[in-house]
């Protein structure tokens, strides 16, 4: 699909297996693309910055240093904007929403709408997630209770509005936790199962590393054909010999059944 592809940047490969590494199911054209038009501009203002430097040093040859000095002044300057930036109150989406609120769902309160307008970025457990107004930029760090109790049900939620820094610290921490979580799953499938390891096909790996990367969660086998781009065939067949050799077992639940490695 080669005269397809538009002027590109970088190699349209290397953007690819760049969004990949990230753990991405699959990457659109698109996606790419955009990514190369970005690092295209970020490009080309560090390295105008790298050259000014140079010059300012009264050198021909632009060097490392001038584009690594480039690069952390660039950083700076976005972090420092970006600060500035947040957290807004006047913003069309959010601004109605304040600092933080407390509510019992149970006395019927509830949040104001303009908190249907978040997205949620990411759930780091059943009671806690961090959500993001996308018009703004502004993150909302929300927990939630919810006990279940027949006689006296608890069920809350809060919000609290926080800076951008501490929301990618979160973020960051999280990350290096499933890192290590994804580490200490992967090891132990291979302490355990290492011999069967080597005699399965390819499908039957990638199914493997695929329960390792969602941190042996139960998954649907249509996630796995979605993700993995397998048809439903080869996912089950997949799925019954992994269970037969007794790598994978399956769970019961609604509406359908359920899949996770066996132990690790
Ligand atoms: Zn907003």
């Amino acid at each position: 699909m080669k005269g397809e592809e538009i002027d590109v940047f970088f190699p349209i490969a290397s953007i690819y297996r760049l969004i990949r590494e990230m753990n991405a199911g699959k990457v659109s054209k698109s996606a790419a693309n955009e990514l190369d038009i970005i690092l295209e501009e970020i490009g080309t203002e560090i390295a105008k910055r790298a050259t000014e430097l140079a010059k300012h040093a009264s050198r021909i040859t632009v060097k490392a240093e001038d584009m690594r000095l480039a690069f952390e002044q660039w950083r700076c300057r976005h972090q420092v904007e970006r600060q500035n930036q947040i957290p807004r109150n006047n913003c069309p989406s959010c601004g109605t929403l304040g600092d933080r609120m407390y509510v019992d769902f149970e006395a019927n309160q509830h949040f104001p709408d303009a908190f249907k307008s978040l997205t949620v970025v990411r759930w780091f457990n059943d009671c806690h997630d961090l959500r993001r107004c996308f018009t703004c930029g502004t993150y909302y760090d929300c927990d939630w209770v919810d006990d279940n109790e027949i006689f006296s049900p608890t069920h809350t939620g809060e919000y609290k509005r926080i800076p951008v820094d501490d929301a990618e610290r979160m973020l960051r921490t999280d990350d290096a936790e499933k890192r290590k979580r994804k580490q200490q799953i992967r090891r132990k499938v291979h302490e355990l199962y290492g011999a069967i390891l080597k005699t399965l096909p390819e499908d039957e790996m990638r199914i493997i590393n695929y329960f390792i990367n969602k941190l042996n969660n139960y998954v649907e086998p249509a996630e796995i054909e979605k993700d993995l781009a397998l048809t439903k065939e080869t996912v089950e067949n997949a799925l019954a010999h992994l269970m037969q050799v007794r790598v994978v077992m399956q769970i019961e639940s609604s509406p359908c059944m359920k899949y996770a490695l066996r132990d690790y």
